[in-house]
């Protein structure tokens, strides 16, 4: 029987149309904007100005503080600008526009593609690499990694595990990954278990990608550390909490973080960026994005340059069709819905997925019916249609204390309310309020 997690979880359709379609190097764009904020702590600081010459790969932000993470620049070229422009988020960030000439790398990056297997790097020289390569969580997180291998004083890491889940209806671009990139993937994982000093690594991965577990099975066959754990398919299994209870059966405490039982959780994307920082000495400048959507003429995996404007992955995957109705950066579940392609891929884009119009009208809400549905597919055991009507009604004592910042924001209540209730919406609205209570209360 395979294993998943127990509490709540939805099956949302999969469509996954870009399964088969192996990663494409994206051509070179024009120009870049990149953001200085593209984690989740304090932005970057701007080392650049404007009419300065970079390379591939040169810092042109450094971390801003401990939970922060270097830029580097993805082109090289002339700097235009270093001002607002709006990304994902749908706010003004500020970033690096870079107008690009030639394809010209730091001489320090190896850009053969030749398998680097062994290394003798201890911890503390790993988690530097991974820390000056700017590498953060890519499965949407943010975090940056370096953090991440650091687990504060009194916890330790038992175990790495390997989130290969990619449950977000659509997305396939760490399915991909584990099938083109197995050997390399691998050894991240290694350099990854060395800097936590662990010798057990578990691989979870859904059932639906068979070709994935076979082919990482066959490689790490011989090393008993690397274990591949086939999971039944069901979302939200790629949020950390819910990968660690299939994985381990172990659950992480309300408020805690996953070294509280011992994990730490990298995805496979993350694991591949480890080890081209360590074993070919390049930063996290390009990764890959599945750009998908019912009436895309071709849905495809690209390998991008971090800064490239969405709508050039888009032509290249057959122009934005027709009947658009709803653009997402991400997943359907997770994502965000933007207003324009013209936003840069960050190092947080997974997807971009394009809706046609029948698909991405929203409902009317109506009154809730007691039914109880988001209550029982709720993975966190939250009651969202009392927090949606908490926040809705502003009382956030209330919604604190019904944990509402516990919500993962899996999008699961709201994809099952047969009263098309927006609760997400509003328990997002809450998390905000309640956060910043929270962090006020601190200061
Ligand atoms: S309340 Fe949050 S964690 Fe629970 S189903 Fe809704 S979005 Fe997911
Ligand atoms: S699923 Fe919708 S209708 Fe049912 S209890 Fe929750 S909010 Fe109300």
């Amino acid at each position: 029987m395979l294993k998943t997690f127990k509490l709540g979880g939805v099956h949302p359709a999969e469509n996954k149309f870009s399964a088969d379609k192996a990663i494409e190097k994206l051509a070179l764009p024009k120009s870049v904007f990149i953001p200085v904020a593209q984690h989740i702590g304090a932005p970057a600081q701007a080392l650049v100005k404007k009419g300065d010459q970079v390379k591939v790969g040169q810092v042109i932000a450094k971390a801003g503080g401990f939970v922060s993470a270097n830029i580097h620049s993805s082109v090289s070229g002339t700097v235009t600008k270093v001002d607002l422009a709006t990304d994902a988020s749908g706010y003004p960030k500020q970033g690096i526009f870079i107008e690009v000439a030639g394809d010209e790398w730091e001489e320090c990056i190896v850009t053969d593609e030749t398998l680097v297997e062994r290394f003798e790097a201890d911890s503390k020289t790993i988690i530097d690499k991974i820390n000056e390569a700017g590498i953060v969580g890519l499965g949407g997180a943010t975090f940056p990694t370096h953090v991440k291998l650091m687990p504060p004083p009194g916890s330790k890491a038992e175990m790495l595990i390997i989130n290969g889940v990619e449950c977000e209806p659509y997305l396939t671009a760490d399915h991909r990954l584990m099938l083109e990139k197995g050997p390399e993937l691998l050894v991240g994982i290694r350099l990854l278990m060395c800097a936590l000093s662990v010798n057990k690594a578990y691989i979870g991965i859904e059932n639906n990608k068979k070709d994935a577990i076979e082919s990482l099975k066959k490689l790490c066959a011989s090393d008993a550390s690397i274990e591949v754990v086939p999971l039944k398919v069901k979302y939200p299994q790629g949020g950390e909490k819910q990968l660690i209870k299939a994985v381990t059966g172990r659950e992480v405490p309300s408020g805690a973080l996953p070294i509280a039982v011992g994990a730490v959780v990298s995805n496979v994307g993350t694991a591949f960026a480890v080890y081209e920082a360590v074993q070919k000495n390049k930063p996290l400048i390009e990764r890959v994005v599945t750009v998908t959507g019912k009436s895309l003429s071709k849905p495809s995996n690209f390998l991008v340059r971090i800064g490239t404007p969405a709508n050039e992955l888009v032509e290249a995957a057959g122009g934005l069709p027709e009947d658009t109705g709803k653009i997402i950066s991400g997943g359907p579940m997770m994502g965000k819905a933007v207003a324009s392609l013209d936003i840069p891929v960050t190092k947080g884009t997974s997807g971009i997925l394009i809706m046609p119009d029948p698909d991405a009208k929203r409902k009317t809400s109506q009154n809730c019916i007691r039914c109880g549905r988001c209550v029982t597919v709720c993975p966190m055991g939250l009651e969202p249609f009392l927090l949606m009507t908490v926040s809705e009604k502003q009382i956030w004592e209330r919604a604190e204390k019904d944990c509402i910042m516990d919500c993962i924001e899996c999008g699961s209540c709201s994809f099952t309310c047969p009263a098309d209730r927006p609760l997400l919406d509003y328990i997002r609205l809450g998390k905000g309020k309640v956060g910043q209570i929270i962090r006020s209360r601190k200061k």
